[in-house]
């Protein structure tokens, strides 16, 4: 940070310290993005400006709640805005918290915020516009939108009146107020605006942009209205006023001709235009949640919404509700169109809920009041119960705000059901906060079934558009038991996997789950209307079947006992156990995990997280058993080689080149793809009839002999490779 210092020498001759400032990179070129980018609305400036001086208003009225004498420099909360046509300015007065000098300095200039850059990111890929200002934490820039120079004068309690000014241009100065002026606590900030911005002085305009986008700001704000009157005055006092007139003329010895006798006939008539000032309050005091439902249009929630959370866009769903009895609360909840740009930063406050007690703004972002997977719904709830001096470490134990929280998640989902209702809203919804429903899964065990609602899945029944658990018991076929569904990487992935063969033939419906954080709602979700959720790619799923099937299929497994004894030992630990299934219908074997361990899914979304340290995979690696498929040719083929001699070699290379593609095609990755890409090329070699090249016997590819020609002794080698 650049800083200089200068005296100035004032007019009274007292000296003064002007220090320069270098705005911190990011904030600079922010705000050559303000200045130089075409952007026509610009009018939103004035609503950032509103929403600075409320958040301020609302720190002050907090502080005060605790500790009185922290109004007495200014007890009144007000909002003024003034527009002075002559010197082509208009200004923003609030009686908040007002900023120290270190405030001034940090707040408004040298220390980067984190939205400053997703912001501009958002700006520069056009994925949004400059309107979304407030939402990044970087509206007070915004004021560039119409001012050359703005000029910021704070009285902080805890401070000296200081003057931060700036032209934009890479650096700002800060000083001493030594004018006069005296806020007595709070900000004025001073826009000069641009030659073609002066319609920001037009007093309709300004009225017009509170009322839009300001009129739930929960201060009065008031405008500097210019009241012009017109009273004819009367002779009498003309005449006075004449007679003085000339007195004074008199005695300065200009003797005043007598030709105005006209003149002062005219005068008589003459009516005069008086100006004078006044304060007009403009934005509705009633706040807007203590108003009966039935009589606020949708137009006036969005107005309350966006003040309410900077966001450009209208609400997606509104629940406006009170609660009585016990506890009385009145409450407006929203659900937004779609996902902050930092819904899961854990370092971001979540800044959801609004807190009143009786009328009195008292916090924002309340944790307490809604649980963290519900942090996207905002709102306000005002209380009639809480003290107003609650304090934050209160807030944590109150038996009052946990009812209250109770409520909130309940009618919560309430409007998510009523949105439900609606396919294209929900559909928004849905893409936007499906992952907030299910970490509720997860972690809400009170209201998991109700959660379980509203989910929507694709299946093997519905491809086209995502379908409820609901929905799906309504199609389960007779006898089916369970709810079948499959976690993987990707619907593609899902879609075409072995373990659908066998459901899919018995007309099973197979949920397709290919969010990670499905894999752990699931886990907790177990159940729904009393159908056990059962998933195709672990054990423990046993179907429905006829007496004859069921004796065919004993014969066939004590037929097969031996294959599998042998392939359990040819691939040793590699796999728990190996069975013979009738979960496939055709691929050769399929490798599925424990009812209770993780899917491969599961193994592959732990595997990609921090967790990859060499010394943990072994231990979190799922145990797999493997399903042998008894009435597929290639199992056929392997068992009669098998039983004809246990140790044929070709057997053992088939059965690891068998249980690696079962790997992939069950959904799990290769540990080691190379020595699997060797065994392929020599079973295209075998398939292409190519003899093994001479100079290979010696070079690289000793280690992985040719499929048929293997000595006895080089079956250790296998060994060492796989
Ligand atoms: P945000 O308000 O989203 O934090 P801004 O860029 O609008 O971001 O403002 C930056 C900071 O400057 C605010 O967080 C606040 O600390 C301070 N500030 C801005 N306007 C005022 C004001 N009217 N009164 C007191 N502090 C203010």
């Amino acid at each position: 940070m650049a800083t200089t210092t200068e005296d100035v020498r004032m007019e009274s001759g007292e000296s003064q310290e002007v220090e320069t400032f270098a705005f911190q990179a990011e904030i600079n070129q922010l705000l050559s993005l303000i200045i130089n980018t075409f952007y026509s609305n610009k009018e939103i400036f004035l609503r950032e400006l509103i929403s600075n001086s409320s958040d301020a208003l609302d720190k002050i009225r907090f502080e005060g709640l605790t500790d009185k004498s922290k109004l007495d420099a200014q007890p009144e909360l007000f909002i003024h805005i003034v527009p002075d046509k002559t010197s082509n300015t208009l200004s923003i007065i609030d009686s908040g918290i007002g900023m120290t000098k270190a405030d001034l300095v940090n707040n408004l200039g040298t220390i980067a915020r984190s939205g400053t850059k997703d912001f501009m990111e958002a700006l520069t890929q056009g994925a949004g516009d400059i309107s979304m200002i407030g939402q990044f934490g970087v509206g007070f820039y915004s004021a560039y939108l119409v001012a050359e120079r703005v000029v910021v004068t704070t009285k902080h309690n805890d401070d000296e009146q200081y003057i931060w000014e700036s032209q934009a241009g890479g650096s700002f100065t800060v000083k001493r107020d030594t004018s006069g002026e005296d806020l007595g606590r709070g900000t004025k900030i001073t826009l000069f605006l641009k030659e073609d911005q002066t319609e920001y002085l037009e007093e309709r305009r300004l009225k017009d942009l509170i009322k839009k986008h300001s009129e739930f700001i929960s201060y009065p704000i008031s405008l500097w209205k210019e009241k012009t009157s017109e009273r004819e005055e009367s002779d009498d006092e003309e005449d006075q006023e004449k007679m003085k007139e000339d007195k004074d003329k008199e005695e300065e010895g200009k003797v005043e001709e007598a030709d105005d006798e006209e003149e002062k006939k005219e005068k008589k008539k003459k009516k005069v235009k008086e100006v004078t000032h006044e304060w007009e309050l403009v934005n509705k005091q009633k706040p807007i949640w203590m108003r009966n439902p039935d009589e606020i249009t949708r137009e006036e929630y969005a107005a309350f919404y966006k003040s309410l959370t900077n966001d450009w866009e209208e609400h997606l769903a509104v629940k406006h509700f009170s609660v009585e009895g016990q506890l009385e609360f009145k409450s407006i909840l929203f659900v937004p169109k779609r996902a902050p740009f930092d819904l899961f930063d854990q370092k971001k406050k979540p800044n959801n809920i609004k807190l009143y007690v009786r009328r009195v703004f008292i916090m924002d972002n309340c944790e307490e009041l809604i649980p963290e997977y519900l942090s996207f719904v905002k709102g306000v709830v005002d209380s009639e119960d809480l003290p107003l001096n609650i304090s934050r470490e209160m807030l944590q134990q109150n038996k009052i705000l946990k009812v209250i929280r109770k409520n909130l998640v309940k009618k919560s989902l309430e409007m998510f059901n009523d949105l439900a209702e609606n396919k294209e809203d929900y559909k928004k919804f849905y893409e936007a906060f499906s992952k907030n429903l299910k970490l509720g899964i997860h972690e809400d065990s009170q209201n998991r079934a109700k959660l379980a609602d509203l989910l929507r899945y694709y299946t093997t029944k519905s491809l086209d558009e995502m379908t409820s658990l609901k929905d799906y018991v309504t199609r389960m076929k007779e006898g089916q038991k369970n709810i079948y569904y499959i976690t993987g990487e990707s619907l593609k992935a899902v879609q075409n996997s072995p373990f659908l063969e066998r459901l899919k033939k018995k007309g099973f419906e197979v949920i397709f789950m290919t969010d990670p954080i499905d894999e752990f709602a699931v886990q907790q979700l177990k159940e729904y209307d009393g159908h056990k959720l059962v998933s195709a790619t672990k054990e423990g799923l046993v179907l429905e079947e006829t007496e004859e099937e069921k004796k065919k299929f004993e014969e066939l497994k004590a037929q097969f006992e031996p294959l599998c004894k042998v392939i359990k030992d040819i691939l040793g630990d590699r796999v728990e156990k190996v069975v013979v299934s009738d979960r496939v219908v055709e691929s050769p074997c399929v490798l599925v995990t424990g009812e209770y361990g993780w899917s491969a899914n599961m193994e592959r979304i732990m595997k990609a997280q921090a967790l990859r340290d060499s010394s943990q995979s072994q231990y979190m690696a799922s145990k797999k058993t493997m399903e042998i498929n008894p009435t597929n040719p290639i199992m056929n083929e392997l068992r009669k080689r098998a039983e004809a001699d246990k140790g044929d070699k070709t057997v053992k290379d088939l059965v690891l080149l068998l249980y690696e593609t079962a790997l992939l095609t069950s959904g799990f990755s290769l540990d080691d793809p190379t020595t699997f890409g060797k065994r392929i090329y020599r079973m295209v070699q075998l398939g292409l009839s190519i003899d093994e090249p001479e100079e290979a016997e010696g070079g690289g590819d000793e280690d992985m002999p040719p499929l048929e020609e293997q000595g006895a002794d080089e079956g250790s080698k296998m060994e060492e490779v796989d």
